[in-house]
């Protein structure tokens, strides 16, 4: 065969293959462009898989399936930190035992309703446990396909945790109830101030029936000043105090507190407001303040009151006096009729000094019986008649008690300013020693202070500090200075107290005697010094020859009903006769109360007591107090024995007394004999007994003791 000559078979074959070949070729296109659409569907069906799986990893959501066929969950959960799926397969019932046992029924009866009861759709809440602890879940599923008795056979869904839901919505339901049901009154408002909400702890404080009234109110209608305030809020909470409006007519004080919040949820802050009512504690705060600025029971200041006063006058700078008013014998009032008879007597002289007339003044009590009265623009003149009107004043009351009407007075001490002091304690510290001098002259006197005044006034007061201790520990001692005859032999002796202060060294009793009677220490020096003279005379019937020993009682000691029976009762305890000891008075006894003086002596005598006038022609020297009470005897004092010995007009004096006291046969003993000089015109004088530094001087006791003969035992 040639070439061009080949076969009809073989071009038949050509042709075949030829379009097997195209057969080929189309199918092969064919077959690449189907996988081209399928890989693309592929690649699609992928990418859907993954942006679901994205959308269910972002929701923090897990998908499950249920397969009726298998009875089988798969779960398939997205964790937030990795992007892989786990899968989890389980039967139902395995997975029930992880469901709060409060939760199960319902969750049963809901997939029931799914399963059986052609509910397409499922949605249940439950807690879940998930290690120690439960999570609230949420489930959500959809019926996918169903079986011809109408039962679901496959259903799919998610489930989510809720928790943190859950405990904000907890959280939130919290607040709101505690805001609603808080005593305390509380308003939410919007961010410009007006009220959204408020609690009825808020209703009830304005009066108001329902919460709708209030909303939309500014809060500038219900604060006083609440623009003020609402300006310096920011991020920081502020708090207030002001006036709440009630109504027209009504305003509690309030205390406010505002604090702004913001929320994801709100596109503005709103701000709650607590609103407190403190007027109850304001209106204490004014009674306490009251309080401590007013006494109790006058009313008037007290020294809280006063300085506030005299921290203004001082500020002012212009003339003013202070006056202290102390009121005399007020511990008798008060001790003797009663603290309630004291108390009613501090009232009325309170209401006194307020009607006193002075245009300006201001009364306050110091404290006791001390009043302080500041006159304003008052020099020292002025506040002294001022305070002649105020002892007139109170000195016109008088104090009904249950026993007697009782007459008031007081003692008044001026310090002005700047003349002496120019600080609120200066003048009072000064007005107070000058009320200490007026005192001390007697009731109802006044004196204004001057230089120097309160340096001895505070002198004196340590002194009689320092006294009052000597008396308490019995350090007092009591020297003897000897009295003789006319042939110089030792007669008796006198007891004089003497007084070593540790602080003031010897005071002599010149000093410290007047300062114990003004104080009332002077009952227990003289009781002491009985003591002591029983206890000398002891000593001396031991060892010596007895003589009469003297001792000095003060005047108030001798008026008081009590001394005769304290006396004879410390000569009794002694085992010592009355009769041993004489009693020394001055004359000023018979002064204030002669009856009184004569109903004391004779009790005294009745006891066995000598008496002796001590000091006789150094005061009144009265010639009838001798006519009134016989004493056994009277003492010169030494001014009359002065110059006898030249002065002729002196001589005639003093004898003629003598001779008047020996026609009395009152024995006569004259004191301060320092001179051998006055020795012969003493004898010619016929006096009985010497005493004097001639002699002797005080001296310690057993001085005294030794210069007395022993005793001759018969
Ligand atoms: P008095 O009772 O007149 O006592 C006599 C005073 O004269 C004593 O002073 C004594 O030391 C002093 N004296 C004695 N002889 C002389 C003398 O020759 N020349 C001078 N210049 N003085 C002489 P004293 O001890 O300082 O007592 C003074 C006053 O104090 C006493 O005067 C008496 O009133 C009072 N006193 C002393 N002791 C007591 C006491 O225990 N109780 C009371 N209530 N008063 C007493
Ligand atoms: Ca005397
Ligand atoms: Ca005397």
């Amino acid at each position: 065969m040639s070439e061009h000559g080949e076969s009809k078979e073989v071009s038949s074959l050509k042709r075949r293959l030829n379009r097997e070949k195209q057969a080929r070729l189309q199918a092969e296109s064919l077959l690449t462009e189907k996988s081209e659409a399928l890989f693309r569907a592929l690649q699609e069906s992928q990418s859907t898989e993954k942006r679901l799986k994205l959308a269910l990893w972002a929701a923090q959501e897990t998908l499950w399936e249920w397969d009726a066929s298998s009875d089988r969950i798969s779960i398939r959960a997205f964790s937030l930190h990795d992007v892989k799926e786990t899968i989890i397969e389980s039967d139902p019932f395995s997975l029930l035992t992880y469901i709060h046992e409060d939760d199960i029924h319902y969750l049963q009866f809901q997939w029931a309703l799914v399963l059986h009861c052609e509910q397409e759709h499922l949605e249940v809440s439950f807690r879940y446990r998930h290690k120690a602890e439960y999570l609230w879940m949420r489930l959500r599923g959809r019926v996918l396909e169903r079986n011809a008795f109408g039962s679901a056979t496959r259903i799919v869904g998610t489930t989510r945790d809720i928790t943190l839901e859950r405990e904000a919505e907890q959280s939130f339901h919290l607040m709101a109830s505690a805001f609603a049901s808080s005593r305390e009154p509380m308003l939410v408002l919007s961010a410009g101030f007006t009220v959204t909400e408020c609690n009825n702890a808020f209703l009830s404080m304005l009066n108001l029936r329902e919460k709708s009234e209030c909303f939309g109110w500014p809060l500038s209608m219900l604060l006083a000043d609440a623009d003020e305030h609402t300006d310096r809020l920011n991020e920081h909470p502020i708090r207030f105090e002001t006036r709440l409006k009630v109504t027209s007519k009504k305003q509690l004080t309030v205390d406010v507190s505002l604090a702004k919040f913001e929320t994801r949820y709100q596109k503005k802050p709103y701000i709650i407001a607590t609103i407190r009512d403190v007027s109850e504690r304001k209106l204490n705060e004014t009674r306490l303040k009251q309080m401590a600025l007013y006494d109790p029971l006058t009313g008037l200041f007290n020294r809280n009151g006063l300085n506030d006063v005299l921290k203004h006058y001082l500020q002012g700078n212009s003339d003013f006096s202070l006056l202290f008013v102390d009121l005399d014998g007020f511990k008798l009032i008060n001790d003797g009729a009663g603290h309630e008879s004291g108390d009613r007597c501090l009232k009325e002289v309170a209401k006194v000094m307020e009607v006193a007339p002075a245009i300006n003044k201001v009364v306050t009590r110091w404290g006791g019986d001390e009043f302080i009265i500041i006159l304003p623009g008052s020099k020292p003149e002025t506040a002294v008649n001022f305070a002649h009107a105020i002892i007139t004043a109170i000195e016109g009351l008088t104090l009904e008690t249950q026993d007697s009407d009782l007459a008031l007075s007081a003692s008044i001490g001026i310090a002005s300013y700047p003349y002496h002091g120019t600080t609120a304690e200066r003048l009072i510290q000064n007005a107070d020693a000058a009320m200490y001098l007026a005192k001390g002259r007697g009731k109802g006197q006044i004196s204004v202070y001057e230089d120097g005044l309160w340096e001895s006034v505070k002198a004196k007061v340590s002194l009689l500090s320092d006294l009052r201790k000597a008396i308490n520990q019995e350090a007092l001692e009591f020297y003897v200075q000897g009295k003789y005859d006319l042939h110089g032999v030792l007669k008796g002796g006198e007891l004089l107290c003497r007084w070593h202060s540790s602080l003031h060294g010897n005071v002599p009793p010149d000093v410290f005697i007047p300062l114990a009677e003004e104080n009332k220490l002077d009952f227990h020096i003289g009781l002491l010094s009985l003591h002591r003279a029983c206890e000398y005379l002891k000593e001396l019937d031991a060892e010596r020859e007895l003589v009469q020993l003297a001792v000095n009682i003060s005047v108030n000691q001798l008026l008081d009903p009590l001394f005769p029976s304290q006396a004879a009762a410390i000569c009794r305890e002694h085992n010592i006769s009355p009769a041993l000891i004489e009693v020394e008075l001055t004359e000023s006894i018979f002064i204030q109360d002669a009856e009184r003086a004569i109903e004391a002596l004779s009790l005294l005598r009745n006891k066995g007591f000598s008496l002796a006038m001590d000091d006789f022609g150094s005061g009144f020297s009265a010639l009838s107090y001798l006519r009134m009470f016989s004493f056994t005897t009277v003492k010169l004092d030494r001014s009359l024995l002065k110059d006898i010995h030249y002065d002729q007009k002196a001589l005639a004096l003093f004898q003629g007394i003598i001779a008047m006291l020996k026609r009395l046969e009152i024995q006569t003993v004259a004191e301060g004999v320092e001179l051998s000089e006055y020795l012969p015109i003493l004898r010619d004088a016929g006096v009985d007994l010497l005493q004097g530094y001639y002699f002797d001087k005080p001296s310690p006791f057993r001085e005294f003791l030794i210069k007395l003969p022993t005793r001759v035992y018969d």
